[in-house]
């Protein structure tokens, strides 16, 4: 069972990918939600919203301990959601996966791009919405995916952040990829 946290943000992609990869699914609203999953997504959207909602639902201060268990995936929203420290500017995060990020890091709405990112040899189709920039990371985080010079996908351990939001192109990779964790 993967929960997708689902107070704001692209959550219903998500569940039609996981869906097409067998996996049932669970919208995550409330602490009882989190009961018994397997893995769960922190979706993209907007960081500062779902901040306020987290804390107003009841849920933050259950995440911490149930990533020490269970892998998370944050998408863009959600990696600044699991990130060690946020720019631009700074407010609070889970402390989730040692990396420091940057909001908005390529500018506003109109710079929001698709582009195809470098993952072990392949290209795959990304869409970049307002999307953040890994700035720094520790020495347990591996470079999982790129384009050009840049660092999008990240893992550590059992967890992985993307910049961009691999649900809302057809290819199910990144889905596969979570699944195996
Ligand atoms: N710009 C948003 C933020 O700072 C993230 C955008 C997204 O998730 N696509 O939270």
């Amino acid at each position: 069972m993967i929960g997708i946290l689902a107070l704001q943000g692209c959550v219903e992609p998500h569940a039609i990918h996981l869906r097409a990869l067998g996996a049932e699914i669970r919208y995550v609203r409330t602490r009882d939600d989190l009961e018994n999953l397997h893995g769960l997504i922190l979706p993209g959207g907007e960081s500062t919203t779902m901040l306020k909602l987290l804390h107003q639902f009841g849920l933050w201060e259950a995440l911490p301990p149930l990533a020490e268990k269970i892998p998370f995936w944050g998408i863009c929203a959600g990696a600044i959601l699991m990130a060690r420290t946020v720019e631009n500017p700074q407010q609070p995060s889970l402390n989730i996966l040692d990396i420091a990020v940057k909001r908005n890091a390529y500018g506003r709405q109109l710079e929001s791009f698709q582009g195809a990112v470098e993952v072990d040899g392949n290209e795959e189709a990304a869409v970049f919405i307002r999307a953040p920039k890994f700035l720094r990371w520790g020495p347990e985080v591996q470079v999982a995916g790129f384009i050009g010079e840049e660092a999008v996908f990240l893992k550590s351990g059992r967890h992985m952040v993307t910049a961009f939001h691999p649900e809302l192109t057809e290819s199910g990779w990144c889905h596969r990829r979570f699944l195996a964790l």
